[in-house]
């Protein structure tokens, strides 16, 4: 059986990733479009043979309720709807997964996951990574100590953006900025090399172009330390290409991957000539959403799960706080 998808916010994941992604999955189908743009409907409907009768605007979106063809809501939307619409989709009384980062605030998410769970649905986090197999190898050598036990982590991931006009710029949409949008993976690749939460944050911001970036932050680096004693170095910025990295620095060697986020063309390394890290590509979006139609199907629960996006989310106001305040800082816990 294949669960039903509906897809809100159509814009440029959507278009190019998700519902590609969804032609191939083995699990979950597109069912429906939730988009404000009538012209879009359109042409998705065409594209996809989408009757009329399941496609909705962000008005009538609460109707979903009533369409037993959807089964899950995708919020595909700019970072601070992202409540709303996990919180209408739990009333609707639909399963969610939600796009990354989870929300603005570690607030916003705690009100998410208590929704979710009053509607006795599961909430998905799209931390596609976590599906990929590079990264699960990465996980499973660090976890398993096979270079020794892990001592330090380097980490970046950051682009130069375009468009200054785009709502990943302004605050109130995004919420921040690089941090918001792309740091998150490489903090997520160091909580998820550790299986730790970081204890201890402190933080700095470099902004070279004050206009550009009035209101969100262009490149911010930060060091947090975890409760064994890894330590990591983490960066990221909308400044400058080329940071798409993680580094694990172990006692007995050293493994990594460069590029380490992008859609494909994963690279994994050691320090030991016999240890490969070396798998084929897969579609992250198809891996992630069937892994969630799949745990639905099965009655399990899936991960990551809203409570990883407020891990996340903690960290994230903890490296704020630290920039603000000038001084390291205590990370709130869950
Ligand atoms: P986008 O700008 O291409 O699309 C956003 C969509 O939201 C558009 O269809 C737009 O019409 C709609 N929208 C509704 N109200 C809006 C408003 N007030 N302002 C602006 N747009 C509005 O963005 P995107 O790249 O598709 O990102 C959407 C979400 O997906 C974000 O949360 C982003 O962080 C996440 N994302 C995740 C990945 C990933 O690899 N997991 C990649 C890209 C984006």
């Amino acid at each position: 059986k294949k669960l039903g998808w509906a897809l809100v916010g159509l814009g440029t994941l959507s278009k190019n990733q998700l519902a590609p992604a969804l032609q191939k999955t083995k699990h979950s189908r597109l069912a429906a479009i939730v988009t404000g743009t009538p012209a879009k409907a359109k042409e998705w409907q065409e594209k996809y043979s989408i009757p009329d009768t399941h496609v909705y605007n962000y008005e009538t979106f609460d109707k979903i309720a009533e369409n037993p063809d959807v089964d899950v809501i995708f919020v595909v939307l700019p970072n601070s709807m992202h409540e709303e619409f996990v919180i209408r989709g739990a009333k609707a009384g639909k399963h969610v997964f939600c796009e990354k980062p989870m929300a603005n605030t570690a607030d916003e998410c705690r009100r998410m996951i208590a929704a979710m769970k009053e509607a006795g649905k599961q909430l998905g986090i799209g931390y596609r990574c976590q599906f990929e197999p590079h990264h699960r190898e990465c996980m499973r050598l660090a976890r398993e100590k096979v270079f020794g036990p892990l001592k330090f982590i380097e980490a970046g991931f950051g682009f130069q953006i375009g468009d200054p006009t785009q709502w990943r710029l302004r605050k109130d949409l995004a919420g921040g900025g690089a941090l918001m949008d792309v740091g998150v993976y490489a903090l997520q690749a160091c909580r998820y090399l550790t299986g730790e939460e970081p204890v201890e944050i402190t933080a700095q911001e470099t902004k070279t172009d004050p206009v550009k970036f009035a209101e969100v932050d262009e490149t911010i680096s930060w060091s947090m330390k975890f409760p064994s004693g890894v330590i990591a170095s983490v960066m990221t910025t909308y400044a400058f290409n080329g940071a798409n990295f993680f580094t694990a620095i172990c006692e007995g060697g050293r493994f990594g991957m460069d590029p380490a986020y992008s859609y494909g063309g994963l690279k994994g390394w050691t320090s030991k000539p016999e240890v490969k890290i070396e798998f084929p590509a897969i579609d992250h979006f198809e891996a992630e959403m069937d892994a969630f139609s799949q745990a639905i199907l099965e009655g399990k629960r899936f991960e990551p799960a809203g409570e990883e996006g407020l891990k996340d989310l903690l960290a994230v106001e903890a490296i704020y706080r630290s920039i603000k305040e000038g001084k390291a800082v205590k990370v709130e816990t869950v």
